[in-house]
């Protein structure tokens, strides 16, 4: 596990599913519609590895801390 897992950004995830066939970890889950965000990440599982960053068409996945930064400015 890492400190510093990955995060799935809401608003640009089109749930296609491309992140979850790539994670070593098999630690994203599809949400069920209408649930927001429509793919979720486990964090006390993902070692922050960034693969599922890498293959995702929607750019919709960032490191936690990034996302707190851009949306806290911590
Ligand atoms: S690859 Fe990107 S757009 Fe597709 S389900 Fe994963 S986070 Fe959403
Ligand atoms: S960063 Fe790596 S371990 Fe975490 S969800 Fe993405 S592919 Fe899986």
């Amino acid at each position: 596990m890492s400190a510093d897992p990955w995060f799935v950004v809401t608003s640009a995830c089109t749930a296609c599913g491309a992140c979850l066939r790539t994670c070593h970890l098999r630690c994203l889950r599809i949400n069920p519609p209408g649930i927001s965000p429509p793919v979720r990440i486990l964090d006390d599982v993902c070692d922050g590895c960034g693969e599922c960053a890498e293959v995702c068409p929607a750019e919709a996945i960032y490191p936690i801390q990034e996302v707190l930064r851009a949306t806290h400015g911590t």
